[in-house]
């Protein structure tokens, strides 16, 4: 029998909007509802032609596919097409039916579960967490099993309603005289459906194991411990239901020279004592590369110099920290014989008394004799 066209399914012009798209179906799912219907099979076939209907329109993606090349392109494009019974459509819409029908789509079935969160751990160098960067990781996780579009039946039949619990995924434990207690299923496990015929390949679990590529784009500006949170990119969820989120976790490695404070980076800077005494100019490493920093005379061994907006950008885009520099005079481990005999006159100059001349070449030989 030919398909007919999605759009007169639904009874909506080909311009209609997602909400208006939405609005038709649910109209036509309550009047179709094969509990209303008694049972009746073409109000059946009729609720899953317009679950099928809206399974492609209510998709931007697969409607323009639809739009562009008929039902042929979604076939041709592996596009899910038409719902075998009207348990399959329950369980696929379950969020549409669970507002619709309150809390149960039918016979009060708790719906299927989104997928659980997953965390990834990346691990960047300092300098691309302060620019930002484009990172490719592989993700672990599961995926609908290909060869039963993650039912988790054989080929050619379908999970079935739970006898035990009829679909409901919870039993009623009668334990005391007053006291009932509402337990998951153990037929289904609190699934309300169970698989009669499994599938070979996923071993009736619908699911196998996948890696994941995935592009991450880290902003720049984040720090270490920081997360991102990619929408729909954790574990998969049962079958109707939206998959889970992804926290990718930043691990910033150490860098040799700079460390962060918030947006701030700070940077322990050696001097030589004599441009800290007379002052100058002193070339040191920002996260843009090398600056020229002015040095006061005078400058005092451990101040911090606070070079304006050369930190690391915010992450909402406004603005940057500060680079704050802390200058240690370096006192010199091995002098030359001019710069000790200037020392000496300066020692002299200042009636400063200072060891013997000579000490350091004796302390020399002492270590290599
Ligand atoms: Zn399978
Ligand atoms: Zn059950």
């Amino acid at each position: 029998m030919a398909k007919r066209d999605y759009y007169e399914v639904l009874g909506i012009k080909r311009e209609a909007s997602q909400a208006e798209i939405k609005k038709a179906f649910r109209a036509l799912a309550v009047k179709y509802h094969p509990d209303k219907n008694g049972g009746d099979a073409e109000a059946e076939a009729k609720f899953k032609e317009v679950a099928e209907a809206y399974e492609i329109l209510g998709d931007e993606q697969k409607r323009q596919m639809y739009d562009r090349f008929g039902h042929e392109g979604l076939r041709g494009a592996g596009m899910h097409q038409g719902f075998q019974s009207s348990d399959e459509v329950f369980s696929h819409f379950a969020d549409i039916f669970g507002d619709l029908f309150g809390f149960s789509g039918r016979g009060g079935n708790r719906g299927p579960r989104r997928g659980p969160d997953l965390e990834y751990p990346l691990t960047i160098e300092f300098l691309d967490a302060v620019k930002g960067c484009e990172r490719e990781i592989e993700v672990p996780k599961h995926a609908p099993c290909g060869t039963c579009s993650g039912s988790g039946a054989k080929a050619g039949t379908q999970p079935q309603v739970c006898g035990t619990c009829r679909g409901q995924g919870e039993v009623i434990q009668q334990a005391q005289m007053f006291l009932r207690i509402r337990t998951a299923c153990p037929a289904c496990g609190g699934r309300g459906k169970v698989i009669r015929d499994p599938c070979g390949s996923c071993a009736g679990s619908g699911r196998t194991r996948v890696s994941e590529k995935l592009r991450v784009n880290v902003p720049a500006g984040i720090d270490d411990g920081m997360q991102l949170r990619l929408s729909g990119k954790g574990e998969v969820g049962e079958p109707g239901a939206p998959a889970g989120d992804l926290y990718v976790t930043m691990r910033v490695k150490a860098h040799e020279r700079f460390q962060r404070d918030g947006q701030n980076v700070l940077l322990r800077q050696p001097i030589p004592y004599v441009l800290a005494a007379l002052g100058g100019e002193l070339v040191v490493p920002t996260i843009d590369g090398d600056e020229t920093l002015a040095i006061e005379p005078g400058t005092p061994s451990g101040k911090v110099v606070q070079m304006r907006s050369k930190g690391a950008p915010s992450l909402n885009g406004r603005g940057r920290g500060d680079q704050l520099v802390q200058l240690v005079v370096d006192v010199p481990r091995k002098l030359s014989g001019k710069e000790e005999d200037l020392l000496r006159d300066l020692a002299a100059a200042q009636g400063v008394k200072v060891r013997d001349k000579g000490w350091f070449q004796n302390v020399f030989k002492g270590f290599t004799s």
